[in-house]
């Protein structure tokens, strides 16, 4: 099997390309190429001089113009971003280094959405628990390769100022084997030692191991599923016609990708069958690392993440990275990106916090539902120029259309306005009523003592029953002890945990806690519910399954956490849904039967000047997956030139795949032409 080297910059796509291998018609080729280079080149310089490039394209004054008015009641930007997860941070921060003059609002009193972090201090130290609030799982992003988000850091310039750890797997633990079965306990290592393999022989049989092996090989083999599935970068993405010109050394690949396009968007059990992946503990494990990956088994998860995940799991020297400082750090890098002074020596954005977005400025221009701005909670209006980027859920965003509508001083023309206005407002409304969603989660925020604790204690852990199925409530819990790396997350001599049910929790069970006793998507103050004595049962109730798979790992985990100086904190799914402002506290959409992720809307909206972007559009959620629509919101305020600039002055990559595109394509017509006079110097 070649090893794939996928997340490592120089060797985008695992190929290489060596010059001389170039003969005869590859003559047109290089032409082309110069062109290209040409531009490139072009582009290049023009991106390093800003100023002399944007001098052309916008008045002078506005490049000095002080747009935000402090304490003001109105004020103008470029681009105004709704929410600070690390949807709307990448697209912000993309933003402000295209020059837009961009504010990012965010409710909360921390960026970061789902993926903020907070801090807890108990009674005996004076330095806090760092608490990850939800992501801490990543990979692809301690080096430079396919990673969207990791291509947002290098784009925007701040990916240098995070340290990362890297490690190499984590522990699972099987509830439906007797704790003291060595089959209870196994662990994932990455890489492709044969240590993973060793570990399914131990678990599952030599069977097992072996078919698994040979999945892996016909998975991750060269023109595979799994390099088919990172041919693509998303740093390439316009939501626009400028698509057609910074996707089209792509074109290529995509003809590469060929009939492989069906079983990469379908269900990975697709692949599994056609594959021949048929032992119980094979599909099992596929089913866990789906639903790990997207809420949903196997059966509703699209082969691409799947297939993407292998690569990053078993290529040679595979590793998983943890941002030191814990996932702040991350969330810090794009705030850094957003507001690092740019163009002459102003701040290219800002993050302004506690900041609820009320309603959209919507009006009705030439017969066309268009956002103008937001205005806030404490009555400010925000105006932009270019356009508004909402963060926020697809159903959240469609309650504060909704919102937006009903404020009649909003319509110039009610008549005329109302229709038009009203009924793009409707379809986002049905966009949302149509979308599924997984469930949500209950999570445990531990610091506690760590004397005593085996050194070699893993940092992250699942625990579930392999036996049922995947997806039953409370089924997977999910464990990370994040001072495994970084130490300087708690007081000296204590851990910070983090245990939650991974998105399948029932909301219906607390939606009766609510004032209005469901969710109406708007999330505004805190209601009384914390304080009823139903609540609290309930709550201490739905903890026990996260107490029980802690005590798997640490078997005293409760003593130690009535410990003086311990902190314990317990979120439920209205916890989720209110500092997070999710719907339904729910972790992202779930294409029903018969639908995928295809099906999730882009970051077009029926309204000009509103795009989307955040895990409720396409692929959905997960880090290093969806960020490729944030990072098409960027791009989308921007002329294309600056876009492909930005593409080859970070990663070099229209040229680089102009030439691996192109050579394969050559190699491939050679051998449907004329496999025998095909030059041989090509076939190699
Ligand atoms: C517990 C948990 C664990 C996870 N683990 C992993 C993992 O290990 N690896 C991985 O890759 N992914 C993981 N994920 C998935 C990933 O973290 C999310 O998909 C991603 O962070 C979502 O980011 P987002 O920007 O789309 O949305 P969000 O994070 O939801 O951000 C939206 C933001 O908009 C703000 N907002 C909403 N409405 C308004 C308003 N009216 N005014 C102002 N602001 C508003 C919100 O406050 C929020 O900050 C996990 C998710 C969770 C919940």
């Amino acid at each position: 099997m070649p090893a794939l080297k996928l997340s490592q910059g120089e060797n985008y796509g695992g190929l290489s390309f060596p010059v001389s291998q170039i003969e005869g018609g590859a003559v047109v080729m290089l032409i082309t190429l110069v062109i290209l280079a040409h531009r490139c080149y072009c582009s290049v310089h023009a991106f390093q001089s800003p100023t002399t490039a944007y001098a052309s394209r916008r008045p002078p004054a506005l490049t000095t113009q002080l747009y935000a008015i402090n304490n003001a009641k109105e004020e103008y930007w470029d681009v105004i971003v709704v929410g600070s997860g690390i949807g709307g941070l990448s697209a912000a921060s993309l933003c402000a280094k295209y020059g837009l003059r961009t504010l990012c609002v965010e409710a909360h009193d921390h960026p970061g959405g789902v993926a903020h972090s907070f801090e807890r201090r108990s009674s005996t130290s004076d330095r806090p628990f760092v608490f990850d609030s939800g992501p801490s799982l990543l990979s692809g992003m301690s080096s430079k390769g396919t990673n969207p988000l990791r291509q947002v850091l290098d784009a925007i310039g701040t990916s240098d100022s995070i340290n990362w750890v890297t490690y190499n797997g984590w522990m699972i633990y099987d509830t439906a084997c007797p704790i003291d079965d060595t089959r209870s306990k196994f662990r994932l290592t990455t890489g492709n030692d044969g240590t993973w393999e060793k570990a399914i022989e131990e678990k599952a049989g030599i069977d097992s191991a072996n078919e698994f092996i040979k999945f892996k090989q016909q998975m991750m083999c060269h023109n595979g599923l799994s390099e088919s599935s990172t041919l693509i970068p998303p740093m390439a993405l316009r939501g626009d016609f400028g698509a057609i010109v910074t996707m089209s050394s792509y074109l290529l690949k995509f003809l590469k990708i060929g009939t492989k396009g069906q079983l990469l968007t379908g269900a990975f059990t697709k692949s599994m069958d056609k594959y021949k992946l048929h032992d119980k503990f094979n599909r099992k494990w596929f089913d866990y690392l789906a639903f790990a990956l997207s809420g949903l088994d196997a059966a509703h998860t699209q082969a691409a993440p799947v297939a993407y995940t292998m690569i990053d799991l078993h290529k040679e020297g595979a590793v998983l990275d943890y941002p030191l400082g814990g996932l702040d750090s991350l969330i810090q890098a794009l705030v850094q990106g957003l507001t690092m002074k740019r163009h002459d020596d102003v701040a290219g954005g800002e993050l302004r916090l506690k900041s609820r977005v009320e309603r959209f400025l919507l009006t009705d221009d030439d017969g066309k539902a268009k956002c103008t701005g937001v205005q806030l909670s404490d009555g400010t209006k925000l105006h932009a120029r270019s356009g508004v980027i909402c963060n926020a859920p697809l159903w959240n965003m469609a309650k504060l259309l909704e919102d937006s509508i009903v404020m009649e001083d909003l319509l110039v023309d009610e008549n005329k306005s109302e229709d038009v206005v009203s009924s793009a407002v409707k379809e986002v409304r049905k966009q949302a009523n149509a979308m599924e969603m997984s469930g949500s989660f209950m999570h445990i925020h531990l610091g506690i003592p760590s004397d005593g604790l085996p050194l070699d204690l893993d940092c992250h852990h699942s625990v579930l029953n392999l036996d049922d199925d995947i997806t039953d409530e409370q089924n997977l819990v999910i464990v990370s002890i994040p001072t495994i790396f970084d130490p300087t997350l708690a007081p000296e001599g204590y851990h910070v945990i983090h245990a939650y049910t991974a998105a399948s929790e029932n909301f219906a069970e607390w939606d009766n806690k609510l004032d209005l006793g469901y969710d109406d998507g708007k999330i505004a103050e805190p209601t009384d519910y914390k304080r009823t004595q139903q609540y609290k049962e309930l709550k201490n109730q739905k903890t026990e399954a996260l107490w029980k798979a802690l005590e798997r790992i640490i078997p005293d985990v409760r003593e130690r956490a009535s410990r003086k100086g311990s902190v314990v904190e317990i979120g439920t799914p209205l916890t989720h849904r209110r500092f997070n402002r999710r719907y339904r506290g729910t972790y992202g959409p779930a294409p029903s039967d018969g639908k995928d992720v295809w099906d999730l809307p882009g970051p077009k909206t029926p309204i000009v000047g509103l795009l989307a972007c955040g895990d409720t559009t396409f692929p959905g959620e997960l880090i290093y997956l969806y960020f490729s629509i944030a990072q098409c919101c960027g791009h989308h305020f921007t002329p294309c030139v600056f876009h492909i600039t930005l593409l080859t002055s970070c990663y070099k990559i229209l040229t680089r795949d102009w030439l691996t595109g192109s050579r394969s394509l050559w190699h491939n017509c050679c051998k449907y032409i004329s496999r025998s006079q095909c030059p041989t110097k090509l076939n190699g």
